[in-house]
């Protein structure tokens, strides 16, 4: 396993790849967890050398204490590498990348960037499409990996490609799950104790809004759940919201010929979790 913190000698290491293998990318933020090793086995089946960035992205935090506070495991991080047979780590600095304008650019994603978690954090999918363009440009994969788990963000990333007429394969993977149905997340580590053991209600809620949405509207479905968590003592609702997959945006009615997925983002103290299901 290679691993580099400097963009020359990751390019070096890369362009003495032979022609017929193909680069499938994995974007990672760190602090590493089996989510993130699903998406490298994913990768794996495709492409012939994964690489697995490891960059905690200052841009796309709308909150500077979250940013601070983000876990960085990166020992740890690479032991778990290892263990999947990953190929190449990319772990720059935050200088590296951005030089001295810590900076994100302006994008439009037709109006995906304005639905959900645009309307929570400010500035986030700027920041997202701002490392993510940048990543692409450095690695130069053919297949890039992302979870559904940020299905907003995945979404996001696939218009990016397109608009920007980018030759890369983006492909979505499913959300890895803990035994007890709570989605993988690197912020899972910072939950109290009472709050891990409350956070499961989170899939079992929307699991539920899933079985309900086949008999029910959308409005009645939404007002079921705001109501289960107004009673609920340790987590707090942000949003739920059932959508078109491809749009984002909210339905007041079903039809027939669509998909929609259910979107939801909630408080366990300080920590704020967002999963999703399609309906
Ligand atoms: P992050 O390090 O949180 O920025 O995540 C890096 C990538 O892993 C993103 O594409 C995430 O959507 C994906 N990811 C994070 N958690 C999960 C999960 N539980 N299941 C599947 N993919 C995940």
């Amino acid at each position: 396993m290679f691993v580099f913190n400097n963009i020359k000698n990751l390019q070096q290491h890369l362009s003495s790849i032979n022609d017929d293998e193909n680069i499938g990318f994995v974007p990672t933020m760190g602090a590493l967890h089996e989510g993130h090793l699903s998406l490298i086995k994913r990768a794996q089946k495709k492409s012939d050398i994964i690489v697995v960035s490891i960059f905690v992205n200052p841009t796309q935090f709308d909150k500077p204490e979250d940013l601070v506070k983000y876990p960085r495991t990166l020992e740890n991080d690479l032991k778990l590498l290892e263990t999947v047979n990953c190929d190449v780590i990319f772990t720059p600095t935050v200088d590296e990348i951005y030089g001295d304008t810590i900076q994100s650019t302006s994008f439009t994603f037709d109006g995906l960037e304005h639905q959900m978690e645009g309307k929570f954090r400010d500035g986030h999918f700027d920041g997202v499409g701002t490392i993510v363009k940048r990543l692409f440009e450095i690695v130069k994969p053919t297949n890039a990996y992302f979870g559904e788990k940020d299905f907003q963000q995945l979404q996001i990333i696939k218009k990016m490609v397109e608009k920007h007429k980018i030759l890369i394969n983006v492909t979505g993977c499913e959300i890895f799950r803990e035994n007890d149905g709570l989605a993988m997340s690197s912020r899972n580590t910072r939950l109290t104790k009472e709050h891990r053991l409350a956070a499961p209600f989170i899939y079992k809620t929307i699991k539920k809004a899933k079985k309900k949405f086949k008999k029910k509207s959308p409005k009645k479905v939404i007002n079921w759940v705001k109501k289960k968590f107004k009673k609920h003592s340790l987590l707090e609702l942000e949003y739920f919201e059932i959508a078109d997959e491809k749009t984002l945006q909210t339905i007041e009615k079903k039809d027939s010929d669509k998909k929609y997925r259910a979107f939801i983002a909630v408080f366990a103290g300080e920590i704020r979790l967002i999963d999703n299901i399609k309906l």
